[in-house]
């Protein structure tokens, strides 16, 4: 839903915000040190989404690999 909106990247801590704001409603309130912590985050968050990604596209093959294999006993 927020990555539908018009968002600009914030200099400080990456995240996207929306255009309309004047700063990055993320890090605003925050110090730099928790502006770090952000980030750090962040990154984690990423590389969990990477690493699920190979083995999502492995179960998605898998299925269609049954499908097809039971589409060509049907026959
Ligand atoms: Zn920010």
């Amino acid at each position: 839903m927020f990555l539908m909106t018009f968002s600009k990247k914030c200099e400080r801590c990456g995240l996207r915000y929306p255009e309309d704001e004047e700063t990055c409603s993320h890090c605003r309130n925050m110090s730099d040190g928790e502006v770090v912590k952000l980030k750090d985050e962040h990154q984690k968050q990423l590389s969990r989404v990477k690493l699920k990604a190979p083995y999502l596209l492995s179960v998605i093959l898998l299925t269609f690999s049954v499908i097809i294999w039971f589409l060509f006993l049907a026959k």
